[in-house]
């Protein structure tokens, strides 16, 4: 039988190594990662892209508006009249300005058609944050997380490939056990329900599967 015991790492704690983001210059795989400088006591993060090149520090991100801070992330969640199927959407933009007119969907059961008209209505379903499940942005430049993926569910993301590891350890594990009391900043312990569940494990192996697909994945440059 395989054994997981959770040690209650936090978020936090996979920051230690460089968290993958979408870059959003050029929408390829970037990195967020610390850096430590001689001169100075504090810990500094810094984003770099390979693909179009750029790097800075958070200290030259606000100077010079680079990227977005605080995007707007529609997600829409709602169980279709036929009861069996949902209609689900969810999508980050920089600013209100970019949210599109409208979004059609479909049941993912009887493939029903509905039309979710004004961004304005669309801006109430943002993602509640006291669910306690981070929403996938990098904690130092709010950047998208580059590993994220989607399933009927929801979103499943990961800062990178140490705590993709990590995770699919936990999911796939018949006996989960924990070794410490303070629930709250365990990441695991306030994953939602539906990522835990037993019954979903098959198809959140699939997820983290693509996962690390993405995370191996090397891109090819392309010449823009
Ligand atoms: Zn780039
Ligand atoms: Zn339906």
């Amino acid at each position: 039988m395989k054994r997981f015991i959770d040690e209650g790492k936090t978020w936090d704690s996979f920051t230690h190594a460089p968290v993958l983001v979408v870059c959003p210059f050029c929408q390829n795989k970037a990195q967020v990662f610390q850096q430590e400088l001689l001169d100075q006591p504090k810990k500094s993060h810094v984003f770099s892209c390979l693909s179009c090149c750029k790097t800075f520090d958070q200290d030259q991100q606000q100077q010079n508006n680079l990227g977005y801070f605080d995007e707007i992330n529609v997600e829409i969640n709602q169980t279709c009249t036929c009861k069996r199927g949902k209609y689900y959407f969810s999508q980050s933009y920089a600013r209100p300005s970019i949210l599109p007119p409208f979004i059609k969907l479909n049941c993912t059961f009887c493939q029903k058609e509905q039309v979710y008209n004004s961004p304005y209505t669309l801006l109430t379903y943002k993602i509640p944050r006291k669910s306690g499940f981070k929403i996938n942005k990098d904690p130092f430049f709010g950047y998208r997380l580059y590993l994220t993926t989607e399933t009927r569910h929801g979103l499943i993301f990961v800062y990178n490939m140490v705590q993709l590891n990590d995770l699919k350890a936990y999911i796939s594990a018949e006996l989960r056990q924990r070794t410490y009391t303070n629930k709250n900043k365990a990441y695991l312990s306030r994953l939602p329900a539906w990522i835990k569940s037993a019954r979903n494990r098959k198809e959140i192996l699939k997820a983290i599967l693509r996962l690390e697909q993405m995370a191996t994945t090397i891109q090819l440059l392309t010449n823009k």
